[in-house]
Order: C-alpha cells, then structure tokens, then sequence
C-alpha cells in the first residue's frame, strides 16, 4: 500500500517540510501521498503580506537574514532568486528610544565609543566585557542574567533588553540564552567573551581559516546575535509561501482543522473538522507543524502527559498596527531600519519599522509605510485591546518618539493572539521530556517555531531535519536525503 504522510499545519514549517519530504522521496525513488492539512482559509501561518492600494503589508515577519543559508537554499531550489530582495543599504541604520529621544545604534566599536547611547560608565563597563566572570557551572541563565554579567547592567537595559523584545517580543528576564540566542552562549564557551570572539572570528575570516568554514564547505555564521543583511521578496515575503504551496496543489487542503489524532491498527487516524463536516485521514506518519497549544490539543487524548507538556510552552500577544502616510507629511525621513523603545522608557510600544525604507516598493510612489509593534510580555494587555484603541495608541507613541503627527492614508491592525513562543529558562529540559514523550509514538514528529527557533531560517532548517526523520521512519536508511 502506498504511504501517506499528513502535515499538520501550512506555515513556513509545514510547507518547508512538505518541500523536503517531496524532494526526498524522489531521491530515494519511494512513492508516497502527502496531504497539509491547514486550519486557516490560507496558508502562510503568520508569514502573509497583505496588498492594498498599492502597499506591501507583512502580517508578522518582514523577511529573513542572510547569514545564515537556510532559506537561500531553498530560494535556490525553488529557482526563485531573481525575486529576492535585500534590505537598502541605509536599514543597516538602526535607532534606539533612549533617554527621550532616536539615538543612533552604533555600528562599529569606534562609533559606539563616541556614541551617547550609554552613559560613559557603561559604556566602560561594556569595554571591560573581556574580564567578566565566566557563567555560572550547569546553569540555564537568563538572556537578563548573562547580559548584565557579560555587558553591564545598563548595556543590558538599553541593548540587550529592546533586542529582545524586537526578536521574541520577549522578556530577557524569563527567557533563557542557550534557547533563544544559541550562538551567543556558543561564541563565549568557546572564545572566552564576546569582543575576544569578536575579534577572533574577524581574524579567522581574513586570514581564510578552516574554522571559519563549517563541515559542509559554508562559510560559518559569524555574527552572534541577529545580524546579516535582511532580505525579502519582490512582492513580500508571501511570495514564497506562495511558490512552496503552488507546488502541492490538491495536496494542500485548507479550511481544515485537525481536532485529534489516534492509533488504529497500525496506523494514525486523523480527526479534521472540514468546513461544516468532520472527516477522518490516515497516514503512516504525522508532522504537527502547529503551534504547540494547538498541537497540544490535538494529542491531549493520545498522550495527556505529553499534551501536558506543549500546553505550557509559553505565547505571548502582538499587534501589528500598519500605518501608510504621504511622504511629504513625515517631519524626519524614515532613514533606517526603525526603532526599538526599552522598557526603562515607560512607552507603550515596542518599536516601530519602517518598513518602505527597508524594501523599496513596500509603499506606493510618494508614500511611506510604518508598521509599529504593541504588547508582547512587556505589556500583553495592550495587544488585546480594539483596533481603533491600538490604532490610537500607536499613532500617540510615534507623534511622541519620532515627531510623526500626520494623517495616515491607510491604517490596519494584525492582532496576533499567540504571536511568538517563548523560551523560557529551563525550555531545553522540557524539549528533552517533550522528546522522550514524542519517541513512544511511532511516527509521529512535531516541527514549528515553538521548539529551537523562531525565525524564518531556523524553521526552514528544522523542517529540512523533520523530513529526514520522517523518511528514515518510513523506509529506513534507504531514503536518506542526500
Ligand atoms: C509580528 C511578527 C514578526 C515576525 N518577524 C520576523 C522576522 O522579521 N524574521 C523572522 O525570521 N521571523 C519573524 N517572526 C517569526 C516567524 O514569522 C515565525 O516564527 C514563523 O513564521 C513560524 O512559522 P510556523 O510555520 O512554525 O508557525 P505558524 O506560522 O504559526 O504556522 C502554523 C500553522 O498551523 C495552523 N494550525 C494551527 N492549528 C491547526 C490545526 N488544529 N489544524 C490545522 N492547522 C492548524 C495555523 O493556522 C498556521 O497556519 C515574526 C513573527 C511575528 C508574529
């Protein structure tokens, strides 16, 4: 009989999978039927760009970075770079809301000594990181507890604490560095501190060393936090979700919310509620590439310990507010990347991006795009409120930090109920126990943002690794990927 695989879930994760699983099985010659079984009317998850009166809107992520080759590597195979777009040069410009007003982020070690966006002491206290102590033996500390050892307290305040927010909408007090930012914990064990590091993996790149190439002949990723030219598409970053689901077609069901899944006579049983009747799927092997509350629902009867354990993985609310305005009416140009505000600052936003800055063609001649960020566990309250009430708020926080009190010509919310997961301290024990649990149950894989990653490249990666799984489950060595 021939095999059947079901994917869970059509974001980035599923579909990726779905991509990998397919190039897979040619490989190997193996025949088997693949089905995504997708909730929402379309897929994307929160990978979607919104088009109106001539604006590129993105629901959530705005693109991916180009130090690492996840993503390139697939834009390759998909044999769509010529509808790559990088970021403009001037978004490497990034602003910080500190002390009442944008302060520019420095760039090199030179600017940052001459910049006034830490106090001369801290400033000192950042160049005296070689000399920090060395982090606590066995300990999973907080991105909070490593940066103010590491960098200062107010380094971690200023820096450390709106990056954060800008990346898991987090707070670096509750989330853990080995889980959320792996490279830096990495970069230290192995050189002893950040600026040694800094200044090692600088060296080893000019002098073209074999440590600065990894196993596969890929340059290694050099920069420890994010870092990297940010890159999109011509018409947003929906392009590749639409080239990845282009290519499933009748495989791709939407409109279908799997409620359970159950093991009957060797095989999984499925429950999909699929517009207004329920129906039932079967497959060989089930990727959950969905959320972990949602992923947790659906084994809850299955495995209640296990349900137990993706139940607690943490979410925390955003809101997107998108504001398009006529460019002549901005007081300041929107010369950069945006701005993040920390929360020392007492603001109610996270920050801002300018988003037709970053990629050209994002607004229409003439007009300017800004997408401001509200709530995560800095104040989730504030993403939960009504549309005009964020609107509001939003357009109050940019008239305050950036002078910004023109009449916008399109204004749209993208409220995200469980925007981003987050890694708390102590998240890669639970990914040990949500593993053993998950190992009892032949076939049966789990791949989304909720585990090792939540950007873009790292869910590429993640699902390329799921599909190996899947097909060495399903046929043994034979079907390994090359
Ligand atoms: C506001 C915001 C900005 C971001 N910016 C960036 C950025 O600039 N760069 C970057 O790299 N990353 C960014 N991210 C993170 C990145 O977008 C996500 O980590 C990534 O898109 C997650 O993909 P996923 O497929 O794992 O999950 P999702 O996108 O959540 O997809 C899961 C899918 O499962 C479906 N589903 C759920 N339950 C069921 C069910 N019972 N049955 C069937 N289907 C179901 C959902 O409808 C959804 O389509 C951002 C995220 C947000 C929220």
């Amino acid at each position: 009989m021939t095999k059947r695989i079901a994917i869970v879930g059509a974001g980035i994760s599923g579909l990726a999978t779905a991509h990998y699983l397919r190039r897979g099985l040619s490989a190997a010659a193996l025949g088997a039927d693949l089905v995504i079984l997708e909730s929402d009317r379309v897929p994307g998850g929160t990978m979607r760009t919104v088009r109106e009166d001539g604006f590129f809107i993105e629901w959530g992520p705005n693109g991916f970075l180009a130090n690492k080759p996840h993503t390139l590597d697939l834009v390759r195979e998909l044999g769509m770079e010529a509808r790559l777009q990088r970021s403009s040069d001037s978004a490497r410009r990034r602003y910080v809301f500190v002390r009442g007003r944008l302060r520019r982020m420095p760039e090199t070690p030179f600017s940052f000594l001459a910049s006034d966006l830490l106090t001369l002491p801290g400033r000192l206290r950042v160049l005296a990181e070689p000399f920090a102590p060395p982090p606590p033996a066995g300990k999973d500390e907080s991105v909070a507890e490593f940066a103010s050892r590491r960098l200062g307290a107010e380094a971690m305040e200023k820096l450390i604490e709106p990056m954060t927010a800008g990346v898991f909408a987090g707070d670096p007090d509750k989330l853990s560095l080995g889980s959320c930012f792996p490279r830096i914990r990495e970069l230290e064990s192995r050189y002893g501190g950040l600026i040694k590091a800094m200044l090692s993996l600088r060296w080893e790149r000019r002098m073209g060393r074999a440590s600065a190439v990894g196993p596969d002949g890929r340059p290694k990723e050099m920069s420890a936090g994010p870092g990297g030219a940010l890159t999109s598409f011509d018409n947003g970053v929906a392009v590749l979700i639409e080239a990845l689901a282009g290519k499933l077609s009748s495989g791709l069901r939407l409109n279908a919310v799997v409620e359970s899944i159950a093991r009957r006579d060797g095989r999984w049983v499925l429950s999909v509620q699929d517009r207004d009747r329920r129906a039932e799927e079967s497959a060989d092997a089930v990727v959950l590439a969905c959320p972990a509350h949602a992923a947790s629902r659906i084994v809850g009867r299955l495995d209640p310990a296990l349900a137990d354990e993706l139940g607690l993985i943490p979410y925390v609310p955003v809101a997107v507010a998108a504001l398009g305005y006529d460019a002549a009416s901005l007081r300041r140009p929107l010369d950069g990347f945006g701005f993040l505000v920390p929360r020392t600052e007492g603001r109610r936003i996270l920050g801002a991006l300018w988003d037709s800055s970053v990629f050209p063609g994002r607004a229409p001649q003439g007009r300017a795009l800004v997408r401001v960020m509200v709530g995560g566990a800095r104040q989730p309250a504030l993403a939960r409120q009504r549309e005009e009430n964020i609107l509001a708020l939003a357009r109050e926080e940019l008239a305050l930090t950036m002078g910004l009190r023109a009449e916008p010509v399109l204004a749209k919310v993208f409220a995200h109920e469980r925007a981003i997961p987050q890694y708390p301290v102590g998240h890669a024990e639970a990914l040990g126990r949500i593993d053993g649990l998950v190992r009892a149950h032949q076939g049966l894989h789990l791949n989304s943002n909720a585990y090792l990653g939540i950007g873009l490249n790292d869910c590429v990666l993640r699902s390329r690794l799921a599909a190996e799984r899947v097909l060495r489950d399903l046929a043994g060595p034979a079907a390994m990927l090359q």
